[in-house]
């Protein structure tokens, strides 16, 4: 329509990665972005860098990310659009492409939910959003799977934080969230997805809150994966 056409004048639409116009046809990354993303392919190996984190940390089905994060390059272009600048529709892009391979790897399609870590209360009333909901429901839409972020939820950082000693804010860094109705989880394979991973220490955290709700079973997916 001329008036896309027009408005794509006054207000071009951007690259997420390498921030060029995009053409019509392209939507958050230009094909050459895209075409160059650094797929890690981790889903099709069981024994994976994203999997390692979690050996004899937690028990869980599987673990595997989207892309590499390395400093300086396009993917965290692309991260750092989705967390600060307002870019919803980036997140969301990644979790359609990403399930679009997921959806064909066990143990990822057997999953009935998916549920992203929840964000802090104060960044979220900044950002408006969370950024790995975005993620969730781009994924929930290629892969058939429903999202829900009401499930697992962040103590209030009050309640945890306040006059604690040190030890003791490490130990509550472990025990920061909580399962809002156990009872509507139970029984499920949950897919959980977060951002990015690094050391984990969050992804663990949400797993031993999931975990103790009988008969849940987990896999994780997240946006990229970098090393420490
Ligand atoms: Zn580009």
């Amino acid at each position: 329509m001329w008036t896309n056409d027009f408005l794509g004048l006054i207000f071009p639409r951007l690259c997420s990665c390498c921030g060029n116009s995009l053409w019509k046809h392209e939507n958050v990354i230009c094909d050459p972005c895209f075409y160059h993303l650094p797929k890690t392919n981790f889903h099709l190996q069981v024994d994976n860098p994203v999997n390692r984190i979690f050996l004899g940390r937690a028990d869980i089905l599987s673990a595997t990310s989207y892309l590499l994060f390395n400093k300086g390059s396009k993917v965290q272009n692309m991260i750092h659009e989705l967390k600060y600048k307002g870019r919803k529709d980036v997140g969301i892009f990644l979790g359609e492409e990403f399930g679009k391979m997921l959806k064909s790897s066990p143990p990822y399609r057997e999953s009935g939910i998916i549920i992203p870590v929840p964000l802090h209360r104060k960044k979220y009333l900044k950002r408006g959003y969370n950024q790995s909901e975005q993620f969730a429901i781009g994924l929930s839409s290629s892969m058939n799977i429903p999202y829900s972020g009401q499930y697992l939820l962040r103590k209030n950082a009050t309640e945890t934080q306040t006059h604690k000693s040190r030890f003791l804010r490490w130990k509550n860094a472990n025990d920061c969230f909580f399962v809002a109705d156990p009872v509507a989880i139970a029984g499920s394979i949950i897919l959980l997805v977060d951002d990015v991973v690094t050391t984990g220490a969050t992804l663990e955290s949400c797993i031993s809150a999931l975990s103790a709700v009988p008969g849940v079973r987990i896999s994780v997916a997240t946006i990229a994966y970098t090393k420490l």
